[in-house]
């Protein structure tokens, strides 16, 4: 990649309009010596896309989902746009899986992806791994727990690393107590006290699903054990992460809690831009306080290990059947704790662990979202058929 001064890095973005896209459209607004939007991808809202585009006149706009357009012109068009030859870095943060696909096509035309939607390598990290094997490209991690181990990690040996150390706020629920949590809200449960993100993810952080596929993430982005990637609740989100090395020095990135960060280094990596954030003022914080994570109160991070332990396409079910769930819950049509209830129960009853053919991961997918959909609507028939007490 070019270094900055001669020619601006040329990006197509993915996911244009949800909440990274539209920090990255800032930071190319505020370095326009540095980057330029080559192309905006958005999901299926026009009026949002004309917006971002109005601000970069340059950029191709698409919709990934475009109203009575068939699918797969739309999917062609957008493996064409992320495969340009244009084009210097492609960034993935469009919501779940429907960012597989278009990773696989930028992967497989040589580009090197920035990528925000974890759900990718959750579903289907083998198969990433292995295009970027063959096809000699790097993913560089925008999650701000892998972007603060990614940082950990330069100059340093494989090797070394004895343990990965992601830590989580907690969410809205850490501190309620657990007999109360079944009776959460929606808007209890979208009031995130750090981090401002879109829907799916703020659900995710509330019932810690979220650090449970970021253990997965940290699993392919890095390549390490699930033995030796641990979760440590740490509620200032000040430390994004920290690796633990095999003399036992531990290394931790910290910066306050803006995406706006994590997203500027993996832009404009191995460079640093000046003053994307102010540094955090440690004096004035005072303190930064860990804790053990809960298990009883956050089934979700070891039903997601255990997935990923199993392998196969038990993490596509996982990430499926919880995109399902976090959907139901933001509809109002299950409990909170329905969310990782329903997640468990679809891998319990999942047909086999399959390979990770893509055929495969996208029969996984579909399987688990029609097993969650009908596990809830026997809920609900049960429910209507109780006689009031
Ligand atoms: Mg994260």
């Amino acid at each position: 990649m070019s270094p900055a001064r001669r020619s601006p890095r040329r990006l197509a973005l993915l996911g244009a309009t949800g909440s990274i896209g539209r920090q990255v459209c800032d930071l190319v607004e505020r370095n326009p010596e540095r980057f330029r939007l080559h192309a905006l991808i958005a999901g299926h809202d026009q009026a949002a896309l004309d917006a971002a585009g109005r601000r970069h006149p340059g950029a191709h706009r698409l919709l990934a989902h475009p109203s009575g357009e068939p699918e797969d012109r739309a999917a062609r068009a957008v493996a064409e746009a992320v495969q340009d030859p244009d084009v210097d870095l492609v960034i993935v943060a469009a919501m779940g899986a429907a960012a597989l696909a278009p990773t696989l096509a930028a992967l497989e035309a040589g580009k090197d992806v920035a990528i925000a939607t974890k759900e990718v390598l959750v579903m289907a990290g083998e198969l990433v791994r292995e295009r970027m094997r063959r096809h000699g490209t790097r993913l560089l991690p925008i999650d701000s727990e892998h972007s603060a181990i990614w940082q950990c990690l330069w100059g340093e040996q494989r090797e070394s690393i004895g343990r990965l150390i992601l830590t989580g706020s907690g969410g809205p629920f850490l501190r309620r107590p657990v007999d109360s949590l079944a009776a959460a809200t929606v808007e209890e449960a979208l009031a995130h006290p750090r981090w401002k993100m879109g829907p799916k993810i703020t659900i995710d952080s509330a019932t810690m699903m979220n650090k449970g596929l970021e253990i997965i993430e940290a699993h392919f982005l890095f390549d390490v054990e699930y033995d030796r990637i641990q979760v440590l609740v740490h509620p200032q989100s000040v430390v994004h992460s920290m690796v633990e090395f095999r003399d036992g020095s531990v290394k931790a990135q910290l910066g306050i809690p803006d995406m706006h960060l994590p997203i500027a280094v993996a832009l404009s990596y191995p460079e640093r831009i000046e003053s994307v954030v102010p540094p955090p003022d440690l004096a004035a914080i005072g303190r930064l306080d860990f804790e053990a994570l809960d298990p009883g109160r956050f089934p979700a991070v070891a039903l997601a290990r255990d997935a990923g332990r199993r392998g196969g396409t038990a993490t596509a079910v996982l990430n499926a059947a919880n995109e399902e769930a976090v959907a139901l819950f933001l509809e109002g049509r299950i409990g909170f704790n329905r969310v990782v209830g329903l997640v468990e129960a679809a891998l319990s009853s999942m047909p086999g662990f399959g390979g990770h053919a893509l055929e495969e991961v996208l029969s996984a997918d579909a399987w688990a979202r029609r097993h969650v959909r009908e596990l809830a609507s026997a809920d609900r028939r049960a429910s209507a058929g109780k006689l009031p007490a």
